[in-house]
């Protein structure tokens, strides 16, 4: 089972250490006395420094710092906006750990390892600028292996500063707009909480989609087919021509209906289809293959791959089993690439393969001692803990997420899968009816891992210019608006817009929820009505904030940054100055929270308003004065200026809970609880909402 929260203290230290709440291992007194250990390692977390200990044993001492030190004041801003002078000041409560690593490290050779990320490195600058420690001390890796670790301690570096400056630069914008804009927003909305500035963005997506569901009108059209020998045919040519699903209406139903008797095998259509296996995982993609596959949380995820990468405790010792899972690269190192193929070969044989893969690493070798990408894919330290090994050593959620990242590896190593796929067009008259199915003919890399759970179909011996006598079928069915977002499909968007990063996907929609912007119903996304204000108020007053684009290009920006293309507080300055303008026109102009909205009032026949006052959101009959409380389980849609209500209704499907296991998208889908929207009526038709009606007191 896995502890890796619980770290064994050595009782005498921990008497000692009592006020520093640092974890130490393995020295005794009479060391400390001596001077003890020559060399200090100081990580941020226990886990990791329980890991790394095992492995470099007497020689280091590793301590933890627990987490961050030094940061921004929490009660003052800290930034001079003309010099872009930062004041950083030990975290409240971390004073003692602060004197203790100093009382520790003192006359001692330093090491800071530092995560291949600008966090990482800024946490490492922050501690060696605390120390007042200089030259090569910082040390890298992407796992915690005895072979990394041991080469990461032989070959320490300075400090990069231009990944130092990319993650100061992004404090303070971020540091900029949350100290700005929230008290703007506390002024015209009561109960929200914040403003931030990469999640406005993501906000503004959720809303958007929210918005185009409620727009979308259903398009009616029919689904005609037939059945042959097993297969499904469905019509999609017409006259010749290939004609879209949507665009069959009754009339060419009715007339596929009574005219078609039978058909006529015109051809069949056969065709070898490779599916090239993934790419093993980076951030983005574990977090979505981990939602869909496992029900989890973008944020279990993280916690749970974080573990998984510093080590937990098992019966065989502490121990790391992946790389670290903040990255955005899919390159594989020679030494795991090599690993995999010695695995593949040994258990699937030479076939399963990727032929690529080998060339790849033989051009690899070529290419060594030259710089490289030090970025790596989320991958297994170790093939050779199979998940079925994995089992015995950690607890059910870790082993989950472990067998998922073992396979999807695996798989990026090995061969395509192939299959045969079969079209069979039957023709009568001006109608074509197609039917299509894939036989696996290899199995490559699906083997150990599927991307879209594709069945195998066994092909049909038909004969072409046979004649067969069928029955048509028909159905009616309409377009359907797009899917509300999941965790998984927002950090995919959030991705292909370019918005967040690794280090910031889990964040952007833990924040959304926290602040109670947007709620999670069976697993999707949905905006609330506080959601849909603050995001008016941030378009309508700070628009680059909130539009994808512009955050994107910030993004791009610290990246320069980071490439050394760019002074930092040069990007810090050029976004002041379009923001300051922003800035004055919200703090001076008048604004109002009053929406027209689709509720009927209670006491008379007129419609609420949407206001704002000193309890938050409430409603408002203009006509006879009174107003009702807005509940939170009321959903709408806030589209130019006015709310539009959501009902919520049961739908048919009841198996809405069990799907919601295998499948995040699924249950999304057919979750048995529904919000649409109210039928456009003309006017005549006024319904009031159930759960907006309960009375409230005059405000
Ligand atoms: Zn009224």
């Amino acid at each position: 089972m896995a502890k890796s929260k619980v770290v064994e203290k050595d009782k005498k230290n921990e008497l000692d250490n009592q006020s520093a709440d640092i974890e130490l291992k393995g020295q005794s007194k009479n060391e400390e006395s001596k001077g003890g250990k020559k060399k200090v390692i100081i990580v941020e977390s226990p886990a990791k420094a329980k890991t790394i200990e095992r492995i470099l044993g007497n020689d280091y001492q590793v301590i933890s710092s627990k987490g961050h030190i030094r940061d921004l004041p929490q009660k003052q801003f800290g930034v001079d906006l003309n010099s872009l002078k930062l004041d950083f000041e030990i975290i409240p409560g971390k004073e003692s750990v602060v004197e203790q690593i100093k009382k520790m490290t003192s006359g001692k050779e330093v090491l800071l390892p530092s995560d291949q990320d600008r966090e990482g490195e800024a946490i490492a600058w922050h501690l060696s600028t605390i120390l007042g420690v200089k030259g090569k001390n910082i040390i890298t890796f992407t796992e915690i292996t005895e072979r990394a670790i041991k080469e990461a301690v032989k070959n320490p570096r300075e400090i990069d500063m231009n990944k130092v400056n990319a993650q100061l630069a992004r404090r303070v914008l971020d540091r900029i707009v949350g100290y700005m804009i929230s008290p703007l927003l506390w002024r015209i909305i009561k109960d929200a909480r914040s403003a931030g500035r990469v999640q406005s963005a993501a906000l503004k997506i959720i809303c958007e989609r929210e918005r185009e569901r409620y727009r979308f009108v259903p398009q009616k059209y029919f689904k005609v087919w037939i059945d042959i020998a097993g297969l499904k045919a469905y019509l999609t040519k017409v006259d010749g021509k290939k004609i879209k699903p949507t665009d069959i209406t009754e009339e060419i139903s009715k007339d596929v209906l009574q005219k078609v008797k039978s058909v006529r095998l015109v051809d069949i259509d056969v065709k070898e289809v490779r599916k090239n296996p993934p790419a093993p995982f980076i951030t983005s993609t574990l977090q979505q293959d981990a939602a869909s596959k496992l029900g989890f949380p973008v944020s279990k995820t993280m916690k749970i791959a974080q573990e998984l990468y510093e080590g937990v405790d098992t019966k065989e010792g502490h121990t790391a089993f992946i790389t670290y899972m903040r990255t955005d690269s899919t390159r594989v190192s020679d030494v795991a690439k090599e690993a995999a193929e010695k695995f593949i070969l040994k258990n699937f044989g030479r076939e399963y393969l990727n032929e690529s893969s080998e060339v790849a690493s033989k051009k690899g070798s070529k290419t060594k001692g030259k710089v490289q990408d030090a970025h790596e894919c989320i991958r297994p330290v170790d093939v050779n803990i199979t998940p079925e090994k994995a089992k015995e050593l950690l607890d059910k959620d870790h082993h989950k997420l472990y067998e998922l990242i073992w396979k999807r590896f695996i798989a990026s190593q090995m061969s395509s899968a192939i299959y045969k796929q079969y079209s069979y067009d039957f023709e009568s008259g001006k109608y074509v009816f197609e039917a299509s199915i894939r036989e696996r003919i290899f199995d490559g890399f699906e083997k150990v891992y599927t991307i879209d759970n594709e069945p195998s179909e066994k092909h049909k011996e038909l004969k072409v210019d046979q004649e067969y006598l069928v029955e048509p079928k028909s159905a009616e069915a309409q377009t359907t608006p797009p899917d509300r977002y999941t965790e998984a499909s927002l950090v995919k968007t959030l991705e292909m817009e370019g918005i967040g990063r690794p280090s910031t996907y889990a964040t952007i929609i833990q924040t959304l929820l926290d602040r109670g912007y947007v709620v999670k119903k069976r697993k999707t996304l949905i905006p609330t009505i506080l959601g849909f204000v603050v995001n008016h108020y941030l378009e309508q007053r700070f628009p680059d904030i909130v539009d994808k684009g512009f955050t994107a290009e910030m993004e791009k920006e610290l990246d320069e940054v980071e490439n050394g293309k760019k002074d930092w507080k040069e990007v810090v300055k050029s976004f002041l100055k379009e923001f300051n303008k922003d800035l004055e026109r919200a703090k001076n102009e008048f604004f109002a929270i009053d929406f027209d909205t689709d509720i009927t009032c209670e006491d008379c026949s007129g419609n609420y308003k949407l206001k704002v006052g000193k309890y938050g959101l409430y409603l408002h009959c203009p006509n006879c004065k009174t107003n009702k409380a807005l509940k939170s389980d009321v959903f709408g849609v806030i589209d130019g200026n006015k709310l539009y209500v959501l009902e919520e209704q049961e739908s048919q499907e009841e198996n809405g809970e069990k799907n919601s296991v295998q499948s995040e998208e699924s249950s999304a889908n057919s979750g048995n609880r529904k919000f649409y929207r109210k039928r456009r009526t003309s006017g005549s038709k006024k319904s009031s909402t159930k759960s907006a009606s309960s009375k409230a007191k005059k405000k």
